[in-house]
């Protein structure tokens, strides 16, 4: 996979462990469709590989066989349990870290949705920010800076993952041809290609109907079939929401401009879309379809 955007930072953090100066804490940001949890992986690879040579990990040595099987010893893995990561999971790195490691050489702690530490968490992390073990480099990964106590960022070295439009379409470009490119919603996924490789995301006549979806909505003309369709689709993967949302903020600018809407009615709109936005992202069990059935009813 040919990430671009993850060369510069690749290269400054080979040469800063080259150099025995390689922060032991790396926070690595990204907006979920950037490849954050892939670049902690390359990342980590890397910093257990026997071999690596510039920037990446040489993929032969016993480590790297390891690593692709996922059992290396000395990787730890920490995910959230229930929608969190509570004190005991992080109270766990500190022994990890301490031992020797299996291999001889370094260990790595991969905590994954970082943002979703608790408190007690977060302050038993400082700890081992504070006093790290030689040879073992803690990466957090988080899709918001925002949400992660300063106090844990100001011990961490932070890297913001950054697509730009041209990486991002030469891209998506190169793994899925012109033929993406032409679909009205690609540019969308410009700045978060590696969102189309998730599996959710790797329907593409799904992300077509949405987006014809959201234009008939827009225009105030869709059928009953097409608003059960669009439900269904939205019940099964709330992550397509994120895109629903995207498409309609962008075709209300469409309206806007065209002199089809007045400031007034496009401002309502845009509240309207956001309304739906936060409150599906932040209610665990909404009624999707009651919520759609509204939005549609009052965008009308
Ligand atoms: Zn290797």
């Amino acid at each position: 996979m040919n990430n671009t955007w993850f060369d510069d930072h690749l290269i400054s953090l080979d040469k800063a462990f080259r150099n025995e100066r390689l922060h032991h804490g790396i926070a690595i940001f990204g907006n979920g469709g950037v490849g954050e949890v892939e670049f902690a992986q390359m990342l980590s690879n890397y910093l257990l590989c026997e071999n690596s040579k510039a920037a990446s990990a040489c993929k032969h040595c016993k480590a790297c066989n390891l690593f692709a099987a996922g059992t290396h010893p000395d990787k730890l893995e920490v995910m959230p349990n229930n929608g969190s990561i509570g004190i005991e999971a992080i109270r766990a790195i500190t022994p990890f870290c301490q031992t020797s490691s299996a291999l001889g050489y370094n260990k790595v702690v991969v905590i994954r949705h970082a943002d979703s530490m608790t408190l007690a968490a977060a302050n038993a992390l400082l700890k081992t920010l504070e006093e790290p073990a030689e040879n073992c480099y803690i990466l957090l990964v988080s899709q918001s800076k925002n949400t992660l106590p300063a106090t844990v960022l100001s011990r961490c070295l932070l890297l913001d993952l950054i697509v730009t439009k041209d990486h991002g379409r030469a891209f998506l470009a190169d793994h899925f041809g012109q033929a993406l490119l032409d679909k009205p919603w690609s540019e969308f996924f410009y700045q978060q290609p590696m969102r189309l490789y998730q599996d959710e995301f790797a329907n593409f006549e799904q992300i077509d109907f949405i987006y014809s979806a959201c234009l008939s909505i827009c225009e105030g003309r869709i059928t009953v079939q097409d608003t059960e369709k669009l439900i269904d689709i939205l019940k099964q993967n709330l992550d397509y929401m994120a895109s629903f949302t995207d498409f309609c903020l962008s075709y209300t600018s469409t309206m806007l401009g065209a002199k089809r809407l007045d400031f007034i009615e496009y401002s309502i709109r845009v509240s309207l879309i956001r309304d739906l936005e936060v409150t599906v992202a932040n209610i665990t069990g909404i009624n999707i379809a009651l919520q759609l059935q509204s939005f549609i009813n009052q965008i009308k």
